[in-house]
């Protein structure tokens, strides 16, 4: 076998492997191929990667969107959970102070007071966080349909 001739061999077989050559040159690849191990064992390894990359270019693409998607609405829902939780907690706990204040009325302690400064505070955060998170819910979609 001359080595020329190997080394053409060898070039063709990427064309070979996706059926892109004439048939002339399929022939001639073929007929190589038959008493050639080495030219064997280089297709086999093209097709062995042919088949790696395949499988990374053309992943099951429905199932992974709908993983992102649950991904993203767990997410929400715990986050959502979460701030309900705060929000509610936060506001349930003023209106038990007021209701206790208003039925036994006494001068309020430092530490009442105190309380009552932590709870304000913490309610301006979160309707200033919720407020913001608002305004930005159009920009948040558009970027999610930009993906
Ligand atoms: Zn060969």
């Amino acid at each position: 076998m001359k080595p020329d001739r190997h080394e053409q061999i060898r070039s063709l077989l990427s064309a070979y492997l996706d059926e892109e050559l004439t048939q002339a040159d399929s022939q001639r690849v073929r007929l190589h191929l038959e008493d050639c191990a080495e030219c064997r064992e280089q297709l086999a390894q093209l097709e062995r990667l042919k088949q790696l990359t395949g499988e990374l270019v053309f992943p099951d693409p429905p199932e992974q969107e709908w993983e992102e998607v649950e991904r993203r609405l767990s997410v929400r829902i715990t986050r959502g959970v979460g701030w309900m939780l705060v929000c509610g907690g936060a506001v349930g706990l003023l209106i038990y102070s007021l209701v206790m204040a208003l039925l036994h009325w006494r001068p309020p302690t430092v530490r009442e007071i105190l309380g009552g400064i932590v709870l304000v505070g913490a309610l301006l955060l979160f309707f200033s966080v919720l407020r913001q998170r608002l305004l930005e819910l159009p920009h948040d979609r558009y970027r999610r349909v930009k993906q």
